[in-house]
């Protein structure tokens, strides 16, 4: 497979090495390709066992998008939310409905945040957890890190899953199932509500120093246990409040951890081996250690995880008094806020809104477009067809077809008593066309650019009307010109069943 990761992190990193070991090409984004060498070193443990060492080579390490993404299977993105938004915006002219964006992990508000690729056509699925556990050694050179015993993911709106747990499964050689709903993996109880529960119950209670870096699982403390599990609660409030959605993989972390009491959750968190040596967000002041606002478990798991958690529970009125707690801590103490993804901003409002943004079928603009009786004639569709899917759109319904005086009349209805409709209706009729549902970003006012003015005399080099048409009347090509037109133009082609969308 070709794959692009987006984001040289410990993830990032672990992922490229561990493909290109397994000979797929991969490219890397990133922004600071220069601190990059080709052949990536890996030290893989499993536990009990002592580690592997291997290396790889990438294919490519790039700030351009354009070569990153150029023709590859995943774009897995790695990034942490508060940086997908600008990402989204810089990349987004080089996606089209071809392309699969794998997020690791897919909680934090990526089916938000990622919302100008989606509307290009792009498709979204999102880890559950994370695949590993995973520390660079060296930026651009060398990582370790120790697999997860097996993954899961979800497509955001329901597409079909099963190719790509196919891939992943490849990918990451471990067994991965897919779960319904993307709302699943935005309510997993993962760092959203474990990071912040331990850093409430770190700094919340003092403003003192601490006297050194503390250890974020191996000093793991009852206090954090406790406000985790009220997190976990609201959480699986939410849950129940949205029965119309099957959510039955959003585990408890009482199941997930095997623990069902405080001290237990404690015992376990300390104990987890691959996490024992993880630090704490912290930085050193002229006291001693303090709190790192900017981290990522701070501006991602507050800010957008936890965050919208907070906002879910809202709009379903529930009450959630410890998501409330925190999250006011967290805004107090930074001063911020504002909110970083806003749900109303989505259309969401209500149970029914959160169904409608995670059941929504294809949302994306459509258009019909003719290919009409000279250039259908002259063997030019395949050229136009590529003209079209070269530009990202794409083709929703086909069909050869031949016009009928009646089907004309329907279609060019504003046309009927203009000098040149005898001449068009016999045009139209004279021979089969070829019509088309397309689908894209813009699609309308895209196809209209590329198919060129009416009249080819006039229309601008490159486009469809210049390359194929012949005149006023035989211009080779029709396309909607607006929304309206567009609905109302394609029900006289086709039926709903033969748009597949
Ligand atoms: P477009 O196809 O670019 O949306 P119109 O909706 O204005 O253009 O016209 C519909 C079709 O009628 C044109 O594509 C063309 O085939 C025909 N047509 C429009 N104007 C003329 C004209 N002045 N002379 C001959 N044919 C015309
Ligand atoms: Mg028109």
């Amino acid at each position: 497979m070709k794959i692009c990761i987006v984001g040289g992190g410990n993830l990032g990193t672990a992922m490229a090495v561990d493909f290109a070991a397994k000979n797929h090409t991969v490219n890397v984004l990133t922004s600071r390709p220069q601190d990059w060498q080709r052949k990536i070193f890996a030290s893989i443990t499993t536990s009990g066992e002592p580690a592997q060492e291997f290396s790889a080579d990438l294919n490519l390490v790039t700030s351009d998008a354009a070569a990153a993404f150029d023709s590859t299977d995943y774009i897995f993105v790695t990034l942490p939310s508060h940086v997908q938004a600008a990402f989204a915006e810089k990349v987004a002219p080089f996606v089209n409905y071809k392309t699969k964006l794998v997020m690791i992990p897919g909680f934090g508000g990526a089916e938000f945040l990622l919302q100008p690729l989606l509307k290009r056509g792009a498709k979204l699925f999102g880890f559950t957890r994370v695949p590993y556990i995973a520390r660079l050694k060296q930026y651009g050179k060398s990582v370790w890190f120790e697999r997860k015993p097996s993954i899961s993911l979800a497509a955001f709106r329901g597409k079909d899953t099963t190719s790509v747990v196919r891939d992943m499964e490849k990918l990451f050689t471990v067994p991965c199932a897919a779960t319904d709903n993307y709302l699943s993996i935005t309510l997993t109880p993962s760092n959203p509500v474990l990071h912040t529960s331990r850093l409430y119950a770190m700094f919340g209670q003092s403003d003192s120093a601490f006297e050194r870096n503390e250890l974020f699982y191996a000093a793991w403390n009852d206090k954090a246990s406790e406000i985790l599990f009220k997190l976990d609660d609201e959480v699986q409030a939410i849950c129940r409040a949205l029965p119309e959605v099957d959510l039955s993989d959003v585990i408890s972390l009482k199941i997930h951890y095997e623990s069902d009491t405080i001290p237990a959750l404690t015992k376990k968190l300390r104990s987890i081996s691959s996490l024992s040596k993880i630090l704490s967000p912290m930085k050193q002041a002229a006291d001693g250690w303090r709190p790192d606002f900017d981290n990522r478990y701070f501006k991602c798991d507050f800010e957008f995880g936890l965050d919208i958690l907070l906002q879910f529970a809202e709009t379903l009125k529930l009450p959630s008094p410890t998501m409330n707690e925190v999250m006011t801590w967290y805004r107090h103490k930074t001063g911020n806020f504002m909110r970083a993804v806003k749900l109303s901003d989505y259309g969401i409002n209500s149970a029914e809104d959160i169904y409608k943004f995670y059941g929504g079928a294809n949302s994306m603009q459509k258009t019909l477009v003719l290919i009409k009786p000279d250039a259908f004639g002259k063997g030019h569709a395949g050229a136009i067809l590529k003209i079209y899917e070269d530009a990202g759109f794409k083709i929703l319904a086909a069909k050869v077809m031949r016009m009928t005086p009646e089907l004309a009349a329907k279609h060019y209805v504003e046309h009927i008593g203009r000098p040149y409709y005898p001449a068009l209706v016999d045009f139209m009729t004279s021979a089969p066309i070829m019509a088309l549902v397309l689908c894209g970003d813009d699609v309308i006012k895209k196809v209209r650019e590329l198919n060129g003015a009416t009249n080819p005399a006039e229309a601008a080099d490159g486009t469809i009307r210049k390359l194929y048409a012949e005149d006023k009347t035989k211009n080779a090509v029709h396309a909607s010109d607006s929304e309206t037109s567009a609905a109302r133009e394609i029900l006289i082609f086709f039926g709903a069943y033969e748009i597949f969308d």
